[in-house]
């Protein structure tokens, strides 16, 4: 496992800004993984985990070393407890949507709404990724991790990583502690489509009884219409988590915006239903892309960087951009959307190295 000086990160993030790293190091196998945070550790290097780069924002160099994931494998078990289901253990380093493919392939059925979602599979349940109406905890039963404290190889059940919208334990008391090595998902060998997200029912063709194929067809058709692609237009999906507020708050930004969409938050995580704030008793999510645009940036450009013209979410890299100056235009709409409507909007993409004071 050779380490890299002073190594070129622009390839390996979506976003392409130019950003380099003091070491990198890619890991191959397990075993590598402990030498090389002993290595850093001796040399006192702080270290920063890198997957695909689909969820970060990369500002400046990144100091000390970071260890790119390129752990590889899948394997597949009946599962004791469930004769229809498969148990699949997934690598790290794995890419989720090839997994996604070949698990469908398979006839091992839940992924198909998580498809074309950029990024590894060890990243995945960092921020329990989600689309179209799942999430990954909806299948994960377990992860795989090592603790760097404790230098040994640790697991958590689902319920153990504290799943929530976009987070979990990984992102909370065990961030910069645990580095996913693989993650267990169970499967059904029977087709159950879910289809009960708004822009996937509004599909032509859509119905209830989908088939899986049919749902993922649809999802990858639905993200190649509305979402640029990282390979052409430099991006990281959503940079903004939607806020999640009280309902009585909420009430309140409906007095003064009557249209503002609603959703209700009806599980630990997530759901797509389009609610009256009056009738929600508990906190409710509103959609971060609506803020954005009510308060005036959808397709504004600042350079060579900007927000996406048809998706007020997505911060765009139009070629040439910098971090920096992504950061910059993130903290211009935080302040924006927080002064026109008194919400704080929070960043989903991680921001390396971390900004003193956030964002
Ligand atoms: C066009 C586009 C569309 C997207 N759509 C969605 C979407 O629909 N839903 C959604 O949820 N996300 C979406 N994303 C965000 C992104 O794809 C996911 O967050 C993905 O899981 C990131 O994976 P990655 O390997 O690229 O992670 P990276 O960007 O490399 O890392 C993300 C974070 O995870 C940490 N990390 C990475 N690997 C490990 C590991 N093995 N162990 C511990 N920590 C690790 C990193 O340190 C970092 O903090 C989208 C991104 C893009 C570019």
């Amino acid at each position: 496992m050779a380490w890299q000086a002073d190594a070129d990160l622009a390839p390996l993030t979506t976003f392409a800004v130019p950003a380099r790293a003091q070491w990198l190091c890619r890991i191959d196998q397990e075993d590598e993984l402990p030498a090389a945070l002993q290595q850093a550790d001796d040399r006192d290097l702080t270290v920063t985990i890198l997957g695909g780069g689909s969820n970060m924002l990369l500002h400046a160099d990144v100091p000390g070393l970071v260890v790119r994931m390129q752990l590889a494998g899948i394997r597949h078990q009946a599962d004791p407890a469930d004769t229809d289901a498969v148990l699949v253990t997934v690598a790290a380093g794995e890419n989720w949507h090839q997994l996604v493919e070949y698990c469908l392939r398979q006839g091992w059925y839940g992924l198909e709404n998580l498809a074309l979602i950029p990024g590894s599979v060890g990243a995945a349940p960092v921020q329990n990724i989600g689309a179209y109406g799942v999430e990954l905890a909806d299948t994960l039963v377990s992860i795989r991790y090592f603790d760097t404290q404790t230098v040994q190889v640790r697991e958590l059940d689902r319920d153990e990583c504290q799943f929530a919208y976009r987070d979990s334990i990984f992102k909370r008391t065990l961030k910069n502690t645990a580095i996913i090595l693989s993650c267990t998902f169970r499967l059904s060998r029977t087709p159950r489509a879910v289809v009960t997200y708004p822009a996937l029912l509004q599909y032509p063709g859509a119905s209830a009884d989908m088939s899986p194929q049919q749902v993922f067809d649809a999802v990858c058709a639905i993200r190649r219409s509305k979402l640029p692609d990282p390979a052409k237009l430099g991006n990281a999906g959503s940079f903004f988590r939607n806020p999640v507020i009280s309902a009585d708050a909420c009430a309140a930004l409906q007095q003064r915006w009557p249209d503002i969409p609603v959703f209700a938050i009806t599980s630990a995580t997530t759901s797509a239903t389009t609610t009256s704030a009056t009738a929600a008793t508990t906190d409710v999510k509103i959609p971060a892309a609506w803020l954005i645009d009510q308060a005036g940036w959808k397709g504004v450009r600042r350079g060579a960087v900007g927000v996406h013209g048809q998706q007020a979410l997505v911060l765009v890299n139009y070629g040439g951009g910098t971090g920096q100056q992504i950061l910059d235009l993130a903290t211009e709409i935080v302040s924006s959307v927080q002064h026109t409507f008194g919400v704080r909007l929070q960043p989903e993409v991680c921001i390396v190295p971390a900004p003193p004071g956030g964002l």
